[in-house]
């Protein structure tokens, strides 16, 4: 028997394919651009996206996955939840009220009540994407509190197509909150919140609205036996309202939670079934025959073209035991970029291996032709994949033989840290409390315009580096007079701290438009991770050693580490990411010793991006941090004692991974403290953290200049919590985003608090 078969997507990229509505928003937050502006393009971009959704044979438009900044934030408002601390009347525009949560107000003059922090953000499960995080209080009310969806609906309804809701599961939105006071635990506000979601849908249902996909991918998290038992009962409420639902699972295994969710009384259930591959028996088990199984075939975390061969026999398999199946990627296509028609400059035999968003929803379409017992011809598709398969720019055996090759001990520095310590002392001569910064400087429009021309050849390569070694000579001056105790060359040439060794590194390639919104306005361009990795020439080598030349002072060398350089990028899906990781150390081991050898005493290796790689699953964590601790000691290992090596992290919960961040055996950790008050480094001290360590001092995302007394503060604080002799002194991170006119008394105080301290602990 043939099944029904239609395909049908989570969610689409709402930024655009040319970023429009970056550009708008920020237009619109500059105050040149109206909120009428604004809205026709945030239209005229849903219109787009439907219409591709049209034209690609998809059975439902998506509607819902659009948002201004964040689809999480939409929900505060479309379930009338915005925190009270924002003091609305309510008559203020929906649109100002949701970008006063996003952004936070100013502090206006003399009155310290004007000013509202943003609501916190934080990272989408294991992806870059950062939602705004609701906030909880036990009088946390709910009811009905948007006509925007409903609009929306209304647009999508003029294309005569059937249309599909996304909305997040009501558990989902409750997980993802904070509670913002003690004693009570926010599954508390369900049987308040249950309400409105079925006043919602039981509008969307007037509405003419067939399906509603409900997301709640917390399924693929280990849950509470609370959080578990809550689900049935809140389903069995919803159903009640009106349109079919969909749940929606995706980015781990269901594993546990598999016949829960095959059991939920809804109508249909999404599993990811590239990330939850071994979801999939289990689920045609359990899952009852009337029910719909959506599944999530196609990746949306990569750029993969599929293989359709094997999703096609999957597949099959699949529809022998469904009445009727839908097939999706495996995710909203939020984490992938729009297209690759803006793609000219990529390299055309990788290019041909990639799928973004656009070429996903023509897979679908092959697949959904070809098991409904059409002829589809898909021999293209086959030899692009079989391509790359056997590529010589993908397999590249001395990069295996290197590895193959590798001591057992070569991930072992020759000394324990106490020796290496000592050694190290010697050499650098440091004060108790080094100052240093994280590494990168002001970008200022002249440097931006000065990296663009020579891209686009317009600047000479010669008049590049001069301008180039004229900011790096300017940041030594500046850290000089400041009296700085270990500089950095500022990182004038970086672009992006992954892009910019991807674009140096055999086995990536860089796109030009390959955009995926990270929050807000703000958007990153992934590299693509294609092959086995090697380093044909120094990286970082040239402009190190340029800045060394011009100061008796210590530079400290600044590269990305292995785990920071896989997370941020889309990376190959034929090798374990264990060999992916250490191909990247392999090439970062090469920079490090080529630093020292020019005489470079101190390099660090940046790791912002190692705790966001943690699995959402306990089961695969270990392995994980084996993996990513493996890799980084092998980047570090091949230096003398002397030769001092720092890593940074920041913005990230560290406490469930400080063991793993002990076990890199970094002579210095520099990381993010100060927006908690130095918390961390309570918890460092808790866990005896042996090696030294550099907690900021300041918050380098506001434009405020800390005083020097806010930095004692600080400062004197940590020192009763961690060994002062193991202390340094720097911001929280990279100063990149801020202004010169902010980093110089920044850290003109920050020297001057460490000097008070110095004199106060002498
Ligand atoms: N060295 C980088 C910088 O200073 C580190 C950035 C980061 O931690 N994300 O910009
Ligand atoms: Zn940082």
């Amino acid at each position: 028997m043939t099944p029904l078969v239609r395909t049908h997507i989570l969610g689409y990229p709402r930024i655009g394919a040319r970023r429009e509505l970056k550009f708008a928003l920020e237009a619109h937050w500059r105050g040149e651009c109206s909120a009428a502006q604004l809205e026709d393009t945030a239209r005229g971009l849903r219109a787009a996206h439907w219409a591709e959704q049209v034209r690609s044979g998809l059975a439902f438009l998506t509607v819902g996955d659009f948002a201004y900044y964040d689809h999480v934030a939409n929900h505060l408002q479309w379930l009338g939840c915005e925190p009270a601390r924002f003091g609305f009347r309510g008559d203020e525009p929906e649109l100002d009220r949701y970008f006063i949560m996003a952004r936070g107000l100013a502090r206006d003059g003399e009155d310290p009540q004007a000013g509202r922090p943003a609501l916190e953000m934080t990272k989408w499960f294991d992806t870059n994407y950062h939602y705004l995080v609701p906030e909880f209080t036990p009088d946390s009310h709910f009811r009905p509190g948007s006509e925007r969806l409903f609009a929306q609906v209304e647009e999508a309804r003029r294309l005569s197509h059937p249309v599909k809701v996304v909305l997040l599961g009501p558990l989902t939105f409750l997980w993802l909150g904070k509670e913002k006071a003690d004693g009570f635990s926010r599954l508390d506000l369900l049987p308040r919140l249950l309400p409105v979601y079925g006043q919602i849908l039981a509008r969307l249902a007037q509405q003419g609205v067939a399906w509603v996909q409900l997301d709640e991918p917390i399924l693929a998290t280990e849950l509470t036996p609370a959080w578990q038992a809550a689900f049935e009962p809140a389903y069995a409420t919803l159903t009640a309202a009106g349109p079919r639902l969909l749940l929606a699972s995706y980015f781990a295994p269901l594993a546990e939670n598999t016949r829960l969710a095959c059991q939920l009384p809804v109508h249909g259930l999404h599993v990811d079934a590239v990330r939850g591959a071994g979801d999939l028996p289990a689920v045609l088990d359990w899952l009852p025959a009337h029910k719909v199984l959506s599944v999530g075939i196609v990746n949306g975390r990569n750029v993969w073209r599929t293989d359709l061969d094997a999703a096609f026999a999957r597949l099959r398999r699949a529809a022998e035991r469904r009445r009727e199946l839908w097939l999706a990627p495996s995710c909203s296509l939020l984490h992938v970029p729009v297209s690759l028609e803006g793609e000219t400059a990529l390299d055309a035999e990788v290019r041909g291996w990639l799928a973004f968003a656009r070429e996903k929803l023509n897979e679908l379409a092959a697949l959904k032709h070809a098991l409904a017992g059409h002829p589809v011809d898909w021999s293209a598709a086959r030899a692009q994949v079989e391509a790359r398969r056997a590529s010589p720019r993908v397999h590249r055996p001395v990069v295996a033989a290197r590895l193959a090759a590798l001591a057992h001990d070569a991930g072992r520095r020759p000394s324990p840290s106490a020796v290496r310590r000592a050694a190290q002392r010697t050499r650098l001569k440091l004060p108790p409390l080094p100052t240093t910064t994280i590494g990168s400087f002001p970008q200022t429009p002249a440097l931006r315009r000065a990296r663009a021309a020579w891209r686009r050849g317009e600047l000479a390569e010669t008049a590049y580096r001069a301008a180039m070694e004229g900011e790096i000579a300017h940041a030594i001056r500046l850290q000089e007079a400041l009296g700085l105790d270990v500089l950095v060359h500022g990182e004038p040439e970086r672009n992006d701290m992954v892009e910019y060794f991807a674009e140096h590194l055999a086995g990536f390639a860089v796109t030009q438009n390959g955009w995926v919104q990270s929050y807000g306005s703000r958007c990153v361009k992934p590299p693509i991770l294609y092959g086995d990795v090697a380093r044909p020439s120094p990286i970082t080598l040239d402009w190190t050693r340029y800045a060394q030349s011009l100061t008796a002072r210590p530079v400290k060398g600044m590269l990305t580490g292995p785990a920071t350089l896989f997370q941020w990028s889309f990376v190959r899906d034929d090798l374990p990411q264990s060999t992916v990781l250490l191909q990247l150390a392999a090439a970062v081991r090469d920079e490090v010793e080529d630093l020292e050898r020019a005489g470079i005493a101190i390099i660090q290796i940046d790791e912002p991006a190692l705790r966001e790689g943690l699995p959402l699953r306990a089961a695969a964590r270990a392995d994980y941090l084996a993996a990513a601790t493996r890799a980084f000691r092998l980047c570090a290992a091949g230096v003398a004692d002397a030769t001092q090596i720092h890593t940074h992290m920041c913005y990230a919960e560290f406490g469930d991974i400080l063991p793993a961040i002990i076990a890199l055996d970094a002579d210095v950790l520099t990381v993010e403290a100060s927006r908690s008050g130095m918390e961390s480094v309570r918890a460092f001290a808790r866990a005896d953290y042996p090696n030294e360590l550099g907690p900021g001092v300041f918050d380098v995302h506001s434009p405020h200049v800390p005083t020097t007394e806010d930095m004692v503060g600080l400062l004197e604080y940590a020192a009763t919590l961690f060994p002062p002799e193991r202390l340094w002194v720097n911001p929280d991170c990279g100063l990149k985003t801020r202004t010169w006119e902010e980093v110089e008394p920044a850290l003109a105080h920050m020297v001057a608090a460490a000097r008070t301290l110095r004199q106060r602990l002498a």
